[in-house]
């Protein structure tokens, strides 16, 4: 069915030499029982991939611009992505969507555009504190799919990372059950829309504070296909860890 996803976003962390955890990564699981995927900074896409080159390891961006090229200073296309050896993008990162502002609408663009050159999309989603302590998790995740989601994509071009904002960074995880809650809302939503087999073969992660120590239970959850980790992904050993709780 849905293969594991370990999923590794080093965000604006990493210059070459950090290139050595990947060579660790890639020699400590020759034959990993799961998908592995990192997202290095834009300048490492290329060395990344060359370092990786006879591992399954994939690299993704982790974002793109929703045109194809332009006068768009600092930005990067999904084509320049592609060109550079990724395959995949995380699109609407919480940090994206605060940093940069960018709506559902931009995501659903930047979506399209990946999908259109041929990247894989793990499009992010979650909440703030307050939503969900006013208990607006669910509705709020709804508009978030609703919007960020093109009409257009398959189980296999597309991963959803649910990653409340509250839990990025701070070592606090929401309890199993609210992850449970979500990951089944999610797969929910993604039947009503596109349909039973979509809804079955897309993988969807959690993200937020996922360390060696927590993932084997967070992964015994229902609906939870793999993760998206920050801070965890940048030592080998770390991730290691994490992969060999999801293998
Ligand atoms: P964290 O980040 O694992 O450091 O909490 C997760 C993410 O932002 O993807």
């Amino acid at each position: 069915m849905r293969r594991k996803l370990a999923a590794g976003n080093w965000k604006m962390n990493g210059l070459s030499a950090q290139l050595a955890e990947v060579e660790a990564l890639c020699a400590a699981h020759p034959t990993p029982g799961v998908d592995i995927l990192i997202a290095p900074p834009a300048t490492l896409i290329t060395p990344m991939v060359v370092t990786a080159s006879t591992h399954p390891l994939a690299v993704a961006g982790q974002d793109c611009h929703a045109a194809q090229n332009g006068a768009h200073t600092g930005d990067i296309s999904a084509a320049m992505l592609k060109d550079a050896g990724a395959s995949h993008v995380i699109l609407g990162h919480s940090e994206r969507r605060e940093d940069h502002n960018e709506s559902d609408d931009d995501v659903r663009a930047k979506a399209r555009a990946a999908l259109a050159a041929g990247l894989k999309v793990v499009i992010c989603i979650g909440e703030t504190l307050e939503e969900r302590e006013a208990a607006n998790t669910l509705d709020i995740l709804a508009g978030q799919l609703a919007g960020s989601l093109p009409d257009v994509l398959t189980g296999e071009n597309t991963v959803i990372a649910y990653e409340p904002i509250w839990a990025i960074g701070t070592g606090k995880v929401p309890t199993l059950g609210q992850i449970g809650e979500v990951h089944d809302f999610i797969r929910t939503k993604l039947e009503t829309r596109y349909g039973e087999g979509v809804a079955r073969s897309m993988r969807l992660l959690y993200g937020g504070s996922v360390k060696p120590s927590n993932a084997s239970d967070i992964f015994a959850v229902s609906n939870v296909d793999g993760a998206l980790v920050g801070g965890a992904s940048l030592k080998a050993e770390d991730f290691s860890g994490i992969i060999k709780a999801l293998e």
